[in-house]
């Protein structure tokens, strides 16, 4: 009997991840034979987690908050990117069964504005919001477009001082306070923290956006997020969320496990009805 191949999404929370619905809707679009569940693995649990998950035809996998960091360390060999980011939300299963870890979180944000919303970052002015794994993950693809300048900003400087530091060969990279924030303006600001999760804003000085600035937000929800909400108050062109991201990432992982890439577009728009339903 022929074996199907099987991929899933390993986090803690799992229940509401949108990954699964993604790749059924890419395996189906492409014609891919796969199966692709949520699998609810605390951190504890992840060695014995992979394990199995290996031992029962695995093929890949995605790992989502809180795993990241940790499928970092697990890894046989990294893919440029998930080196830089230290952080893996891909594994691709090799065919001597040995695990590469990849990381398609800053690909899948720069193609979502690149290509979905005609953002131009070649030579803007950005801001980048939060230092944390998801803003590691989006420096060196969004450098590689070549900007002006890139800020990041944080709650604790030190880590957006780090954070520029470390990435500093790549271009022009300040890291800083809110504070140091007054006076300024960007064309791009993305809101890498995590305080849209629980509705807050980090403390923004006025005057940071433009009429021309893009702000965009990694998180997503069925509702405009608080950052988004800001961003509407302060007259942004384009006020936008991690949805798209969120897809692109999704699509970035499907390429890597099966050479094929699935359209995105119909996918968006799937899951932007869904959410007007709530
Ligand atoms: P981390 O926990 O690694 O980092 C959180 C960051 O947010 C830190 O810089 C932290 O600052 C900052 N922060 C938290 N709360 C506040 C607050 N109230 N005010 C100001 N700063 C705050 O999280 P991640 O980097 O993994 O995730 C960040 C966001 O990116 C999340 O919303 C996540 O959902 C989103 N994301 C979206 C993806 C997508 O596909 N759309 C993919 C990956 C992430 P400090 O260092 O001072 O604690």
């Amino acid at each position: 009997m022929m074996s199907i191949d099987r991929y899933a999404v390993f986090g803690h929370p799992i229940n509401h991840s949108q990954s699964p619905f993604i790749h059924r809707c890419f395996a189906k679009q492409t014609g891919q034979t796969l199966t692709y569940e949520a699998i609810d693995v605390p951190p504890e649990n992840f060695d014995r987690a992979l394990a199995d998950f290996l031992a029962h035809k695995g093929r890949g996998l995605n790992c989502t908050v809180p795993l990241k960091e940790l499928a970092f360390q697990k890894m046989d060999q990294l893919t440029e990117r998930a080196r830089f980011s230290k952080a893996v939300n891909t594994i691709i299963v090799q065919l001597d069964g040995t695990l590469l870890g990849d990381n398609t979180d800053g690909v899948g944000l720069v193609t979502d504005l690149v290509n979905n919303h005609q953002v131009t970052l070649h030579n803007a002015r950005i801001l980048i919001l939060g230092a944390g794994g998801a803003a590691r993950g989006i420096i060196g693809p969004i450098m590689a477009q070549l900007p002006a300048s890139l800020y990041i900003a944080n709650r604790t400087v030190s880590k957006a001082e780090k954070l520029a530091l470390e990435f500093a060969q790549t271009g022009s990279i300040i890291g800083c306070g809110f504070d140091d924030l007054a006076g300024f303006s960007f064309d791009i600001i993305l809101n890498a923290t995590s305080a849209s999760l629980s509705n807050q804003l980090p403390p923004l000085p006025d005057d940071l956006v433009h009429s021309a600035s893009c702000c965009y937000d990694l998180a997503y929800a069925n509702t405009a997020t608080a950052f988004v909400k800001w961003a509407k108050a302060q007259g942004a062109a384009q006020c936008l969320d991690g949805l798209g991201m969120l897809v692109e990432q999704a699509a970035e992982a499907f390429y890597q496990w099966r050479q094929i890439r699935p359209d995105t577009q119909k996918v968006i728009a799937q899951l932007e009805a869904k959410r007007k339903i709530g």
